[in-house]
């Protein structure tokens, strides 16, 4: 059995330990368990904010999970300012409380591209153990995707219902050479009897229905607000906890996984305090290039069959667009039409985008700006991407092309948004007025995909994600990927927290 920390007087903090883990998000959570498994001892998971328990928002229906996400929670922090509205000021942003974004993602798992890895941004030594070159157990990614298929109980990418089956046959046969969607997903029994896929959490291993709880203190209220390295080479955490006075904790080594802005915060107070600075700014800031429409047909159009149950397919459109292309059913109100959502998530080539780190008061208050660029190569991907989904509308549901009306200034200004073009959507009764499409935009910055900011190899990190002017704070996440190609970036992070752990434990 793994020691634990005990816990101390300052309500569990203890004074000092081996490991701390800033964030139990899903880089974080994942981390601590993998270090568990390495028998590591003395390690101590930071978060900011409470512990609300660990449900899914996945559990909620569909409306109150679309206000959650969207408009109404109560732990959704932005804490930065974007110079370039609509980028950047939409629904990404951190879910402050025990378990992150984990208790809200969709799951879907999709590896970096392979032609990604191997471009020369990811290190060599990475990329290929993300490939699984030379590993007798399997690459990064197999390993995940099993541990994950086994919580699941069948593969990642299996077909979950008789409608997903039905999609799968008939996109197939319209040329789209889709396959259902690889989701760390099970289905689980609401209270009232519904059936629902609910993501994983990494909260599971901690407080969940066993295999293995976490034999770390997890400790919630806890915002760390700077680090320090200390005269006897460890590192002075200082946690801020609402309402008292700063609390130090000495760490052996720490690990940044508070999401991509909160690590880009602490590193650049560090660097700038290193270099004698009040603000420290950071390039390479890259999200997904989004955008879809919400379909309402006729059931004669899509012939899937009625009833409740999800289906979901994807296909790579990597050479037209560098993107993915999805194909989600989704709940209609009328028995006789069927509503989905189409959407095309690229890679964002620009690597211009910016965030600036800065001390806004004496007393030690560092804000977040973030600026914003779409580049001329990011446009072509818009419109590329607009392309191809008029072609779908048209191929696959009917549409007249001509009636499909996103430009790339669209995405540029930020609009129509999804939340009222789905509502349109469901207000819209195809079975009087025939099929329509409903084109949406997610601007940059709002489909909480933000990474690149601490690449590995770059100025601020190494290779091995060691923050490079102090070398006992390693940072994680989709932060530290050079570039992230297409692909959800949470199979990579999970993938990560399994090789940092390796590493930290052999050190
Ligand atoms: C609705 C939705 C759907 C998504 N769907 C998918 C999907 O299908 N597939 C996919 O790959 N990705 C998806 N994502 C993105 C995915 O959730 C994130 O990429 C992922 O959660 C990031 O992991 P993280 O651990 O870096 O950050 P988080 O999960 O956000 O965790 C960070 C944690 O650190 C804490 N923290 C922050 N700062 C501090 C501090 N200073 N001190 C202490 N604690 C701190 C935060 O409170 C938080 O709990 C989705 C996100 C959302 C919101």
């Amino acid at each position: 059995m793994t020691e634990t920390v005990p816990a101390g007087p300052r309500g569990g903090l203890p004074e000092r330990c081996r490991i701390a883990v800033v964030g139990s998000g899903l880089a974080g959570l994942s981390l601590a368990r993998e270090l568990a498994e390495h028998g590591a001892d003395g390690v101590v998971v930071l978060e900011a904010g409470p512990d609300r328990g660990h449900a899914h928002k996945e559990l909620l229906t569909r409306d109150e999970s679309l206000k959650l996400w969207h408009t109404e929670d109560p732990d959704f922090h932005r804490a930065w300012a974007s110079e370039w509205p609509p980028h950047y000021v939409h629904s990404s942003g951190l879910r402050r409380r025990l378990g992150g974004r984990s208790l809200y993602w969709h799951g879907v798992c999709l590896p970096v591209e392979e032609q990604v890895l191997r471009s020369g941004a990811w290190p060599p030594a990475l990329a290929a153990e993300l490939l699984g070159e030379g590993l007798p157990e399997g690459s990064l990614y197999d390993q995940v995707g099993a541990q994950l298929a086994d919580w699941a109980g069948a593969p990642l990418g299996h077909c979950r219902s008789t409608r997903e089956r039905r999609l799968v046959a008939r996109l197939q046969e319209l040329g789209h050479p889709v396959q259902p969607t690889p989701q760390a997903a099970r289905s689980e029994r609401l209270p009232g009897g519904e059936v629902r896929q609910v993501p994983f959490t990494p909260l599971t291993h901690w407080r969940g229905p066993v295999p293995l709880p976490l034999p770390y203190p997890v400790l919630p209220d806890c915002p760390v607000t700077h680090l320090r390295t200390a005269s006897d080479g460890s590192v002075e955490v200082t946690v801020g906890r609402p309402g008292g006075p700063a609390e130090v904790l000495r760490a052996d080594q720490v690990v940044l996984a508070g999401g991509t802005f909160e690590n880009t915060r602490l590193v650049g107070r560090v660097l700038a305090e290193t270099h004698g600075l009040d603000s420290w700014e950071f390039d390479n800031l890259t999200d997904h290039v989004n955008q879809g429409f919400v379909v309402t047909v006729p059931r004669a159009t899509m012939p899937l069959p009625p009833g409740p149950g999800r289906a979901f397919c994807f296909t790579p459109e990597l050479d037209t667009c560098r993107s993915y292309l999805f194909f989600d059913v989704m709940e209609s109100p009328r028995p006789d039409t069927v509503l989905m959502c189409v959407w095309t998530m690229g890679e964002q080539v620009s690597t211009e985008s910016r965030v600036r780190v800065e001390r806004v008061s004496p007393g030690g208050q560092w804000e977040l700006g973030v600026q914003p660029t779409i580049s001329p190569a990011d446009d072509r991907i818009v419109e590329r991407q607009a392309a191809r989904l008029a072609e779908v509308a048209e191929r696959v549901f009917g549409i007249d092309p001509l009636t499909y009306s996103l430009r790339k200034e669209d995405f540029r200004e930020g609009g129509p948004l999804f939340l009222p073009q789905l509502r349109a959507a469901l207000g819209h009764d195809a079975t009087v007025s025939g099929g329509a499409v409903f084109p949406y935009v997610y601007p940059l910055g709002s489909v909480d995909h933000e990474a690149g900011t601490l690449a590995l190899g770059g100025d601020a990190v190494d290779e091995d994600g060691t923050v490079r002017v102090m070398p006992r704070v390693s940072v994680l996440g989709p932060a530290v990927f050079p570039r992230q190609g297409a692909a959800n970036p949470s199979l990579t992070t999970l993938a990560l927290a399994k090789w940092y752990a390796r590493r930290l434990c052999s050190r």
